[in-house]
C-alpha cells in the first residue's frame, strides 16, 4: 500500500474542505469503519477500513447489500487519512470527487487474523460493527486485471449470518438513507452545506433551542463553533486520583460504584454502549 501520496496528489487543499491529514492511527483500539455516500459524477458508496495508519478505501458502485447472493463491485481506490472518517460536506465542483459526501455508516471493524495477507491474497473476511451494517462481510478481488490507473476491481459481499437477508427483502440503502452523523439526506447536504462549513457565525437554530431541555448546553451559540460530523469515536476524560475533594459550586460529587463505565451513544433512536476504549458492549 502506497500510503497517502495518491490522496494528496489528487486534491487541492486550498479549495476542498476535505482534511489533508497525515499517516497516523486513530485513538481507537479497534479499527475505524465508515461508509460515505458520495454524490459525485456517479453516485457511489465509499467503504473505508482503518489499517496501518490509513483508511483502506473501496468505491462501491451500487452500495452494500445485506443479501449474500448480491455481489457489489468495489473499486479499490487510494488510501485516505484517518481524519477522513468524520468528513461530511461538499467537495467543490471541479475538484477531485466534487459533490456531496454523507456519512452513511460508522463504527469499528475486526478481522479473523492476518488482515494484511488477506489484502495481498485478494480475499478479506471481516466483521463490521456499525450502526447500519453488522456481522460478517467479504471483499474478494476479481483477478489482477486493472485499468490504467492501477485500480483493482473487488466484490463486496455479505457473508451468511444472522445479520444477512438471504431473501433479499430489505434494501438497507433505501431503509436508512440518512447520515449517521447529522441525520441529513444527501440533498440537504448538497443544498447549503458548503456555507455552513465556511461560516464562523453561530447558526440560527430556533427550532432546536425551543425543543432542547433547559439544562442541555448548546454548542450552536458558541463563538467559532462549526457544524461538523459526530466523530466515529468519542473517548471520555479519565478520572485523576487526588488527595482532597475540590471545593466550590462548580463541582458535582457522586458516589463511585464498582463496575464498568460505559458511554451511551444515541442516534436516530438507537442506543449503543461503548467502553472507554471504544469497544461496542451493547450486546452485553
Ligand atoms: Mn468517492
Amino acid at each position: 500500500m502506497p500510503g497517502l501520496e495518491q490522496y494528496h496528489a489528487k486534491r487541492d487543499f486550498r479549495v476542498t474542505t476535505e482534511p489533508p491529514g497525515k499517516k497516523g492511527r486513530s485513538k481507537a483500539t479497534a479499527g475505524i469503519y465508515v461508509i460515505q455516500k458520495h454524490d459525485a459524477t456517479r453516485l457511489h458508496y465509499d467503504l473505508r477500513l482503518e489499517h496501518g495508519g490509513v483508511l483502506w478505501s473501496w468505491a462501491v458502485a451500487r452500495g452494500p447489500s445485506l443479501d449474500p447472493s448480491e455481489k457489489r463491485l468495489a473499486v479499490h481506490v487510494e488510501d485516505h487519512p484517518v481524519e477522513y472518517a468524520s468528513f461530511e460536506g461538499i467537495i467543490p465542483k471541479g475538484e477531485y470527487g466534487g459533490g456531496s459526501v454523507l456519512l452513511w455508516d460508522h463504527g469499528t471493524w475486526s478481522d479473523g487474523g492476518d488482515v494484511g495477507s488477506g489484502l495481498a491474497r485478494g480475499r478479506l473476511k471481516f466483521r463490521l460493527h456499525g450502526e447500519k451494517l453488522r456481522g460478517a462481510w467479504m471483499l474478494v478481488r476479481m483477478g489482477r486485471a486493472s485499468d490504467e490507473e492501477g485500480k483493482e476491481n473487488w466484490l463486496l459481499v455479505k457473508d451468511k449470518d444472522e445479520e444477512a437477508d438471504p431473501a433479499g427483502k430489505r434494501d438497507i440503502l433505501k431503509e436508512r438513507p440518512e447520515s449517521v452523523a447529522s441525520g441529513r439526506s444527501i440533498e440537504e447536504i448538497g443544498s447549503g452545506a458548503e456555507r455552513r462549513w465556511k461560516s464562523n457565525r453561530p447558526r440560527r437554530t430556533p427550532a432546536t433551542s425551543k425543543r432542547a431541555p433547559s439544562a442541555a448546553p448548546s454548542a450552536s451559540g458558541m463563538k467559532g463553533a462549526r457544524r461538523a460530523a459526530m466523530p466515529a469515536q468519542v473517548r471520555p476524560e479519565l478520572a485523576t486520583l487526588v488527595s482532597g475533594v475540590p471545593e466550590g459550586d462548580e463541582w458535582l460529587h457522586e458516589v463511585k460504584y464498582d463496575g464498568y463505565r460505559a458511554l451511551c451513544r444515541i442516534e436516530r433512536g438507537n442506543a449503543r454502549f461503548f467502553t472507554r476504549e471504544g469497544h461496542d458492549w451493547t450486546a452485553r
